[in-house]
């Protein structure tokens, strides 16, 4: 019997191996863990990739991902939801296809992400060097952001994965400069999601063992100010061991920037769950 839905229970952004080629566990393993920890539900967002080029292109297979997940639906069915979505990896190169693409998989939530910068994954340019200068950052922020925006124009998406990514991943000037026309970029950014109805994401990844949460509390404060209510929470754990990591932290984030629900999809609508009271 599934009682009072908890935000901190529901974990809205996980891989695995049948739909994600950087996954370690299947869904069913992923399932018995939630059940283990507690959880209510999770939604399997597997990866969508258009670059040819990658070694893993190719390994998302829609009628895989469904054939799974509906074996995982009905063997956990009473224990635990199970949803399905997907995490688009976007470029502008890719709009078209993408566009044409994402429309015929018929899933819960579909989560947008921008992984690159130049056309090179952000974890391949963060390790070019050391330190960054402001002008350096303010061009990638740029770049960054003007592809969130092309990727809540095309209207496919529902949520922006760990909004915003280099942050996460520590792309920030030494001591504390300003990063030049970031605060502009992101508030054009945040007002467009707005006005659009699509959500933005706290991903939680590493956030137990000190990694920053993304979106930030600072970005959770000005989203709100500018009248954003729409917030999803995940783990993106690609492992059983990380599954559910973070979510207080997450859940308690929210809670201090003055949120009361998350906002969860079931079909592509959006619903809101009310975060718990204890941390
Ligand atoms: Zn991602
Ligand atoms: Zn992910």
């Amino acid at each position: 019997m599934i009682g009072l839905r908890q935000a901190s229970q529901l974990d809205d952004h996980v891989h695995s191996t049948a739909g994600s080629a950087d996954a370690r566990d299947s869904m069913m393993a992923l399932c018995a863990r939630a059940v283990a920890l507690g959880l209510r539900r999770v939604c399997f967002t597997e990866h969508v990739d258009y670059d040819v080029t990658l070694p893993e292109y190719g390994y998302f297979d829609f009628a895989r991902v469904r054939r799974a997940w509906e074996e995982a639906r009905s063997a956990y069915a009473g224990r635990l939801e199970v949803r399905l979505g997907l995490e688009v990896d976007f470029r502008p190169a890719f709009l078209a296809r993408m566009c044409d693409d994402l429309p015929r998989y018929a899933v819960d939530v579909v989560l947008g992400a921008v992984h690159s910068y130049g056309g090179r994954h952000l974890l391949d340019v963060r390790a070019d060097k050391a330190t960054w200068a402001p002008e350096e950052l303010g061009a990638l922020y740029a770049a960054y952001f003007r592809d969130l925006r092309l990727l809540i124009e095309t209207g496919v998406i529902d949520s922006l994965a760990h909004f915003d990514y280099p942050y996460k991943l520590g792309l920030r000037p030494a001591e504390t400069a300003d990063i030049p026309g970031y605060e502009e970029e992101l508030t054009a950014t945040l007002a467009l999601a707005i006005a659009r109805g699509v959500a933005i994401e706290v991903n939680t990844k590493g956030a137990d063992t000190g990694t920053p949460l993304a979106a930030s509390a600072a970005i959770l404060r000005r989203y709100r100010e500018l009248g954003g209510t729409r917030v999803t929470l995940g783990s993106d754990a690609h492992r059983a061991a990380d599954l559910g990591g973070g979510l207080a932290v997450g859940a308690a984030a929210l809670r201090a920037a003055g949120f009361t629900h998350v906002t969860t999809y079931r079909a592509r609508a959006a619903e809101r769950v009310p975060l718990e009271e204890q941390a």
